[in-house]
């Protein structure tokens, strides 16, 4: 600690201590530059959540005052049961559950609900995760197709039930739908889509992957059965951790507790969770989850800041000629999907770095996260960026395209 503040003192810029354990780089991205990775940046630690992490990052850090029945969402110091209590009511659900992932949410749904052979509703711009929970189970995907806008509605959710009940002869077990897709981060009808599932007596899980942490979302107006969310994406947490949150109707099947008994033994296991395999997060990610809660909570009431920030880089992109936003637009996310064919994609062409010019163009201005080489189509998130780092950004890509000659309209 010494060195590192002799370090910040000094103001030299190349600090003495670089490595952890003599072979592993610091990282310090966050530090020392403008982060616009696209699933990174809504999952970055407050500070409270760092603290939290070196304080309960050793083993089973959260099990000091874990007493009968032993299970990780009863344990009141820290205040762990509180918590799912509070996470439950952040999305407007009646229990909540933390898990390793938003990936291991869907897995504890359909090892409930799915059986060999029967099929899922997704999205045809669902997550791959989505794919491999209904697999594990046994299930097979039928995806909803996108209309000419690439919106998943409910009116399509419905055909789609219904082709799949005409060529099964049985309706499908469950009805996953992303809020926000990881592709173009568009909104689809997510409303629409659960009530269409409620028609049909299907079960619906709402992945709020992109949404729990960042924005406002109430699983019961959106008619969820279940909605899960991804702690390391959207909700300033270590990975990996996440939420799943249900209906008080689920609790006895999604949540039920072992009834297994060793043949020899005769032993069993009172109370644990079968989907949760008993725990879930047993030390700093839960508690890097607890920590940044309350930023958390505060930050969800000021998205719309966050999404105008969103179109204002987008705006300013559009400027630049040749510049096209793949996603819908005006954005309603801060994750974007761009196409830079026409105007940085030109330059790469006949440049000896080809499209690693660009890379080295940001990097040089303090901007990282871009998918380096890429200057065709590719993904930014702004989510986390101050009004001037925002205004930063957009001017940095402005120069980028005087310097290399591309119009740029007033
Ligand atoms: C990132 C993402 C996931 C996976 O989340 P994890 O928490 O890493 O499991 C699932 N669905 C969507 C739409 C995502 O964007």
């Amino acid at each position: 600690v010494k060195a590192i503040l002799a370090d910040l003192e000094a103001g030299t810029g190349s600090p003495k201590v670089t490595k952890i354990a003599g072979s592993i780089d610091l990282r310090t991205r966050e530090e020392e530059s403008i982060n616009i990775q696209p699933i990174q940046a809504a999952g970055r630690l407050t500070t409270e959540a760092r603290k939290a992490l070196i304080s309960y990052g050793d083993g089973y850090s959260t099990c000091d005052a874990c007493r009968k029945p032993f299970r990780l969402d009863k344990i009141s110091r820290p205040g762990i049961a509180e918590f799912h209590a509070d996470l439950a009511k952040f999305v407007n659900m009646d229990q909540a559950r933390v898990v390793p992932g938003a990936r291991r949410g869907f897995q504890a749904v359909a090892g409930t609900l799915v059986n060999k052979g029967d099929s899922v509703v997704v999205s045809a711009l669902a997550h791959y995760t989505e794919f491999l929970a209904v697999e594990n189970a046994g299930g097979v995907v039928k995806e909803v197709p996108l209309d000419d806008k690439n919106i998943v509605t409910g009116e399509a959710t419905a055909q789609k039930i219904e082709e799949v009940k005409r060529e099964t002869g049985k309706l499908s077990v469950l009805v996953m739908i992303d809020h926000f897709d990881y592709q173009f981060a568009n909104e689809h009808e997510i409303s629409e889509i659960g009530k269409v599932a409620h028609q049909y007596d299907i079960p619906f899980l709402y992945n709020g992957a992109y949404t729990v942490g960042v924005r406002p979302v109430d699983g019961k107006k959106i008619g969820a059965d279940f909605v899960v969310g991804s702690g390391h994406k959207s909700m300033a947490s270590v990975a990996p951790s996440g939420v799943l949150a249900m209906t008080d109707e689920w609790v006895p099947k999604a949540l039920r507790t072992t009834a297994m008994v060793g043949d020899l033994t005769k032993r069993k296991f009172g109370i644990k969770e079968v989907e949760m395999l008993g725990c879930t997060l047993m030390g700093g990610t839960l508690l890097s989850m607890m920590a940044s809660f309350p930023a958390v909570k505060e930050r969800v009431l000021h998205w719309d800041e966050q999404v105008k920030r969103s179109n204002y880089f987008i705006d300013r992109l559009l400027k630049i000629e040749g510049s096209r936003v793949l996603s819908e637009y005006p954005r309603k996310h801060t994750l974007t999907k761009v196409d830079t064919t026409g105007s940085f994609d030109t330059v790469a062409q006949t440049h000896k770095r080809r499209g690693f010019y660009f890379s080295d163009e940001l990097s040089s201005r303090g901007i990282v996260g871009e998918f380096a080489g890429a200057t065709r189509t590719w993904k930014l998130n702004t989510y986390g960026l101050s009004e001037k780092q925002i205004r930063y950004l957009a001017e940095a890509f402005t120069g980028i395209a005087e310097k290399y000659g591309i119009p740029v309209a007033p």
